[in-house]
């Protein structure tokens, strides 16, 4: 991205996401929001997501006409639900004589590379956007698409318009970039799962991108990536309340933090295991090179060694990926690379997020007997410096949310729970309740 440095040194970037702007009544309260920035802020871009479900239908219908639709047509087709809603909100500005433009990403210029369904952007053109901001104009940025050299349409991944609101930030140079969502901030679990969970008010870029890498699905990981390398301050809020979220910025990390800062879950994973597979130099190489040609993003990978030649390969994708990585299947089988290969979908994925996790493994003991003491059994581990996670049952992934938050959270101290807090398994129960209290209250990390 270029050019932060002409400008205006108060341009403010929001970014509306689909259930924001799901209907016209919502798509006026969007515009009054917007009226509401410009007493904030004089210089104002807006990046808008596709009207509610619009994606999935888009999806579903090109399904309809082809198995499995991907490439140039797609983004074609997926392009057009932000072109919708982006003319519906400069509509809806325009009349209440708030002067704005519309623009499509090849109107404003955000140039991507060609791969298309997973497009990155190159570099924002920031010359109509400046014009537009001189002129005294809001500019309504349609999300989650991009150019390429060759004036086709890309787009950037599901989830995509909040990267779209990040590069605008980053070029404009913009004094924040204010994500607005159906949550309030971003939460310590999923509070539609575990009712305790709580708004965390301050991040810092890493536990963000952590979070978000993990399964949180408040920002996009490559938006708070984006906003970290060029500076600018991210508060994640809810659209319709003026109440604050959470701020991701520098330096916001305190000092004396709590290690774990949120649980996070995700369904849309599945197993993948190579039975059968060679031990011998290259095999691996060429199992990832395939995936990594098929686009396909690997999230853990085991191998053990049951026998003397044979390996055995597991490692996680994405759900979505499933029919890419079924392709690739026949060419492993005939290069004997493996012998049989397992696709289980029933799993997902749970796991504790936090700034020193890897200096403490005491965390990790935690959160395995959280989920010991549910009878949940783990599947796979995984560890990095600030994460660890747990591929288990997807049946299970609610109470293990629900345990695992439990244990490095406590229970909500509400006045409504005057019962205090339940007893967590028949295990625990046993347990003399000042024990157990005393023992979450004691720091054993
Ligand atoms: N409409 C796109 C999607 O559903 C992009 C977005 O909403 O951020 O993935
Ligand atoms: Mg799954």
């Amino acid at each position: 991205m270029k050019g932060a440095e002409q400008l205006f040194d108060d341009v403010l970037v929001q970014k509306y996401g689909g259930s924001s702007v799901a209907t016209p009544e919502k798509i006026q309260a969007v515009a009054g929001r917007i009226g509401d920035a410009l007493k904030r802020s004089a210089h104002v871009v807006v990046a808008v997501s596709a009207m509610g479900k619009t994606t999935d239908q888009l999806i579903a219908m090109a399904r309809e006409v082809s198995p499995s639709p991907r490439g140039r047509e797609m983004d074609l087709l997926l392009a057009s639900g932000e072109q919708i809603a982006v003319s519906m909100v400069g509509l809806a500005l325009q009349a209440r004589g708030i002067a704005a433009v519309s623009l499509t990403a090849n109107q404003c210029g955000i140039h991507t590379d060609g791969s298309f369904n997973k497009a990155r952007v190159r570099s924002v053109e920031t010359a109509r956007l400046v014009q537009e901001l001189g002129a005294g104009r809001v500019v309504i940025v349609a999300g989650f698409q991009g150019v390429t050299v060759n004036d086709d349409i890309t787009t950037l991944g599901r989830g995509g318009g909040d990267i779209t609101g990040a590069v605008l930030a980053a070029a404009l140079n913009a004094s924040s970039y204010e994500n607005c969502t159906d949550v309030d901030g971003v939460y310590t679990a999923d509070p539609r799962v575990v009712s305790e969970a709580r708004r965390i008010p301050h991040l810092s870029y890493e536990e963000c991108i952590e979070l978000a890498a993990a399964g949180a699905k408040v920002l996009h990981p490559r938006a708070a990536e984006i906003c970290m390398q060029y500076k600018v301050p991210i508060h994640v809020r809810h659209s319709f309340s003026g109440k604050p979220g959470t701020w991701i910025r520098e330096g916001a990390t305190m000092m004396e933090r709590p290690s774990v800062v949120g649980v996070t879950t995700d369904r849309k994973v599945a197993k993948v295991t190579l039975m059968d597979v060679k031990d011998q130099p290259g095999i691996a190489a060429h199992v990832f090179r395939d995936l990594a040609d098929a686009e396909i993003n690997v999230r853990l990978i085991i191998q053990a060694s049951p026998s003397h030649e044979r390996n055995r390969l597991t490692f996680i994708i994405e759900s979505d990926d499933i029919d890419a990585l079924k392709a690739l299947v026949p060419g492993w089988k005939k290069a004997k690379t493996a012998g049989r290969v397992e696709v289980d979908n029933d799993v997902a994925k749970i796991a504790i997020v936090g700034s020193r996790i890897a200096s403490t493994p005491g965390l990790a003991a935690r959160m395995f007997t959280a989920l010991a003491d549910h009878s949940i059994n783990i599947d796979c581990i995984s560890t990095s410096e600030m994460k660890v996670s747990c591929i288990i049952a997807e049946k299970f992934l609610d109470d293990a949310a629900r345990a695992i938050h439990a244990e490095f959270f406590g229970q909500a101290v509400t006045s409504e729970s005057d019962e205090g807090p339940k007893p967590r398994s028949a295990k625990r129960a046993a347990k003399p309740a000042a024990k157990a209290a005393a023992k979450r209250r004691t720091p054993r990390a």
